[in-house]
């Protein structure tokens, strides 16, 4: 079956084409500027070059219309439309209701719906995705796939705020976690390439991309993660500032004359590694260049980045009383060797030893410590799209 896998955001949309026997990617592409002048389609067929079509997108409804002229087009197309047999959505928040993927149905779309004001940037417009798609393609099964769902099985005392109980009961303010299925691909990938039973390996993952997030993976299970309620709490990112003070909101509203709205964009939008670098980049190319040359900025950049991911990493071990496997991965994960040491160097009181010929790698599944080391450490690239596409399949078939 071929199963067509869709990541829309509000003004973007990524799919690819995944055939769920070979589970081979058949072609992937993007829709750019949608609703805003200037947008445009690429897509790529498997093994072919890539073609970029600028045309106007006014809407999502036409952002899939052309996704689908671009997969069935006669010459450079990859599939009839009667061959995708199923639709996956990645959905961002599913709050408490989705512990797992689902067939999306009516009462599927209404729970999505409710948690909305827990992502607003986002499952608005994964929603208008899945009415799109079911537009174009009526009779076809959609599955939700949930950022959230694999650290539902968190205990209490890991999602629950120090704050009163009742924002829990009256409105769910807790910790959610993000990129859950990353961090539950390559915590189970982790597990096939050891020959261990997911089921009794203690893995700590560092998805460290644009957004970055840890994961404390027990017995198969998330037992915690660093991001919460909403994807700006925990690492250092590549614009989001991760753990502060809350009182800095409230500090920086009255110094710098913003609001509460203006505070969360200076947040989101000009912190993390960006703002630390005195705006150099929030790209870790440009940093780690300007480490290398000695560029001040770049330099507190990414020393400031790293100690965030290893005190993660440390009150992880500490919350799954060990740790067999530590696994990064994500653009800077698993193409940034010198994050990688910077942070696996300091892991020596837990027996870990860095292989750094083997560290020297770029995007590539690879056991990167030696082979006398205590904990075993991998670059495993991640692969959301697949994941997803497996979960359509499964629920599906
Ligand atoms: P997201 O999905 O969160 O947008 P990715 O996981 O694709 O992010 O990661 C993107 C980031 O990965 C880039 O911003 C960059 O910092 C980093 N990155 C990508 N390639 C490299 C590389 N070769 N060396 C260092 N960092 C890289």
């Amino acid at each position: 079956m071929k199963i067509l896998v869709i990541n829309c955001g509000s003004s973007s949309l990524k799919f690819q084409l995944i055939d769920s026997d070979s589970e081979a990617v058949i072609g992937k592409g993007l829709c750019e500027r949608i609703g805003i002048d200037g947008s445009q389609i690429s897509f790529t067929p498997a093994g072919k070059d890539k073609i970029t079509k600028v045309t106007p997108m006014p809407d999502h409804n036409e952002a899939i219309r052309l996704v689908i002229e671009a997969i069935t087009d006669p010459e450079t197309g990859v599939a009839q439309l009667s061959e995708i047999g199923a639709v996956g959505h990645r959905i961002v928040h599913g709050g408490e209701n989705f512990t797992s993927s689902v067939i999306i149905n009516d009462d599927v779309i209404k729970a999505i719906e409710e948690v909305s004001d827990l992502a607003p940037l986002h499952n608005p417009a994964n929603l208008i995705g899945i009415r799109a798609c079911q537009k174009a393609m009526p009779g076809v099964p959609m599955v939700a796939v949930f950022d959230t769902a694999f650290h539902q099985t968190m205990p209490e005392e890991a999602y629950l705020y120090g704050l009163p109980y009742s924002y829990y009961e009256k409105y769910k303010v807790r910790r959610y976690g993000f990129h859950g299925t990353s961090h539950s691909y390559v915590s189970k990938r982790v597990a096939e390439i050891e020959g261990k039973d997911y089921n009794s390996l203690k893995t700590i993952v560092c998805h460290l991309g644009n957004g970055a997030s840890v994961s404390a993976v027990k017995n198969g299970k998330c037992v915690d993660t660093s991001m919460g309620l909403t994807p700006l709490e925990g690492l250092i990112m590549g614009t989001r500032s991760g753990d502060v003070d809350p009182s800095v909101l409230e500090f920086i509203e009255q110094k710098e004359g913003l609001d509460t709205k203006g505070v969360m964009n200076v947040l989101n939008k000009k912190s993390g590694v960006f703002g630390l670098s005195s705006d150099l980049s929030s790209d870790f190319r440009d940093l780690e260049a300007g480490y290398k040359s000695g560029n001040a900025g770049a330099k507190r950049a990414v020393d400031t980045f790293c100690y965030r991911v290893l005190k993660y990493i440390g009150s992880y071990v500490a919350a799954m009383d060990g740790v067999d496997t530590i696994c990064f991965t994500a653009g800077v994960g698993e193409n940034a060797p010198m994050v990688r040491e910077m942070i696996v160097d300091r892991l020596g009181y837990l027996g870990i030893k860095l292989d750094k010929e083997a560290n020297n790698v770029h995007g590539e599944e690879r056991l990167i410590s030696t082979a006398d080391s205590k904990v075993k450490v991998y670059v495993v690239p991640t692969n959301e799209e697949l994941a997803i596409a497996r979960d359509t399949y499964a629920l599906v078939k």
